[in-house]
C-alpha cells in the first residue's frame, strides 16, 4: 500500500492513523460484532461517539458553556441558508464582508431571506487580500456579520479576527483546528468537515445559546439550531460513521498537542512553502503577504503552457491533487493538518527540481 501525498482542497487528507483505526473497528466496533454504520443511533455506543466527539471539539478549541456544540447535514452550503433562516426571525437585516468565491456564495443564498449589505470587500484587488478593520463597515442593526476567515479558493486568510458591533459569524469550513482560535469573539462558527476535520456531507456548529431564540417561524424543524441543540443533533437519523470519523480526528489532534502544537507546525509548513515560491523566479502566489492563508496555497508558473507537464509530473511522484480550483486554474497545495510535513518538503524539492529542468 501507498499512501499519497494529498494536497486536495477538499475531501481533503485525513491522518493515516485514524484511517487505520477505522479499518480496524470497521467489521467489530468494540466487541460488538457489528459495525457504527450498522447500529441503532439512540444506543449507548453511538450516542457516547457523538458526545465525546463534542466534548473533545469544545476541549480543543476551550469553547465556553455559553455555546452550543451541533453538527448537521447539507455541508457548509446548507448553512448559507441556515444561518438567515434561524437568526433573522426578528429583523432581517444581515451583513456581509466579501472576500471571494465562498463570501459570494453565502451571501447570494442569504439575499434569497435577507436585507443584506456589503460591509467591505476586496473585489478591486480581485481578492488578493482580506480588508483591513477600518474598511468593514457593519450596520449598527445588523443582526450579525457574516465573514469567511480563509477563503479556500483564493488562499485569502484573515490575520485578525474583525471587531464587530453586532454578533460575528464566520465560515470555517477550510481553517478551523489550524490554530488556537477565541471562540468567544464569535456568534456563530460553522465548517463543513472535509477540509480539516473528516468525511464530507457533515458540518459542524458552534453557536452561542442567546442566539437561539430569533429563527423565522417557516424554518423547517430539521434545519433549526435550537431543535438540533435540544435534540443532541439527533432530530433524525445522524450521519453517525461520519460522527465516529470527526472524533476520531479529534482524539489525533489532542494526542498531536492540540491547536497550539498544530498551529506551529502549520506556521512552518506554510512559511516554507512561500518562502521557497517568493525566491523563485518561475513560481508566484499573488496575495498579500499579510493575508496569505496556512492552510491553501494557490500558485502559479511563469509559463502556464508547463501546467499540464507539472501535474502530470508531480501526479508521477505521488504528489496529488495540485491543480487549482476549476474557477480561477494554476497550482493549489492545500496543507491542512493531516498533511504532514515532508509531504510540503517533498512537495518544494519537486518544484525545484521542476524548476531547474524549465526555468
Ligand atoms: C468547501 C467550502 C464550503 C462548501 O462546503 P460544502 O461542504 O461542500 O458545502 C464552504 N465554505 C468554505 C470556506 C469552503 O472551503
Amino acid at each position: 500500500m501507498t499512501r499519497s501525498f494529498n494536497f486536495c482542497a477538499g475531501p481533503a487528507a485525513l491522518p493515516t492513523e485514524v484511517l487505520e483505526q477505522a479499518q480496524q473497528e470497521m467489521l467489530d466496533y468494540q466487541g460488538s460484532g457489528m459495525s457504527i454504520m450498522e447500529m441503532s443511533h439512540r444506543g449507548k455506543m453511538v450516542v457516547d461517539i457523538s458526545e465525546t466527539a463534542k466534548q473533545d471539539l469544545k476541549d480543543l478549541l476551550s469553547v465556553s458553556d455559553d455555546y452550543e456544540i451541533i453538527y448537521m447535514q447539507g455541508g457548509a452550503t446548507a448553512q448559507f441558508s441556515m444561518i438567515p433562516l434561524n437568526l433573522l426571525g426578528k429583523n432581517n437585516k444581515a451583513d456581509f464582508v466579501n472576500t471571494g468565491i465562498w463570501s459570494q456564495k453565502a451571501i447570494q443564498e442569504a439575499s434569497r431571506y435577507a436585507d443584506v449589505s456589503i460591509a467591505a470587500t476586496t473585489e478591486s484587488s480581485g481578492f488578493t487580500r482580506a480588508p483591513e478593520q477600518g474598511e468593514i463597515n457593519v450596520r449598527d442593526d445588523a443582526v450579525y456579520l457574516h465573514y469567511t476567515p480563509n477563503e479556500t479558493i483564493g488562499g485569502v486568510e484573515f490575520s485578525y479576527i474583525p471587531e464587530s458591533p453586532v454578533p460575528l459569524v464566520a465560515d470555517m469550513s477550510s481553517n478551523i483546528l489550524s490554530r488556537p482560535l477565541d471562540v468567544s469573539r464569535y456568534g456563530l462558527i460553522y465548517a463543513g468537515a472535509q477540509k480539516n476535520i473528516g468525511p464530507s456531507g457533515l458540518v459542524w456548529v458552534i453557536v452561542r445559546k442567546d442566539l437561539l431564540d430569533q429563527a423565522m417561524e417557516t424554518t423547517p424543524s430539521i434545519m433549526s439550531y435550537a431543535l438540533t441543540a435540544k435534540n443532541a443533533s439527533m432530530l433524525n437519523t445522524p450521519p453517525s460513521f461520519s460522527v465516529y470519523m470527526c472524533g476520531l480526528v479529534f482524539k489525533w489532534l489532542k494526542t498531536q498537542g492540540g491547536v497550539a502544537a498544530m498551529g506551529e507546525i502549520n506556521e512552518r509548513k506554510a512559511a516554507r512553502l512561500y518562502n521557497f515560491i517568493d525566491q523563485s523566479e518561475f513560481f508566484a502566489n499573488p496575495v498579500a503577504k499579510d493575508s496569505r492563508s496556512l492552510m491553501n496555497v494557490p500558485f502559479t508558473l511563469r509559463n502556464s503552457d508547463l501546467d499540464k507537464q507539472f501535474l502530470a509530473e508531480a501526479e508521477a511522484v505521488g504528489l496529488r491533487n495540485l491543480a487549482g480550483h476549476r474557477s480561477v486554474g494554476g497550482m493549489r497545495a492545500s496543507i491542512y493538518n493531516a498533511v504532514p510535513e515532508r509531504a510540503v518538503d517533498a512537495l518544494i524539492q519537486f518544484m525545484a527540481d521542476f524548476e531547474k529542468q524549465h526555468g
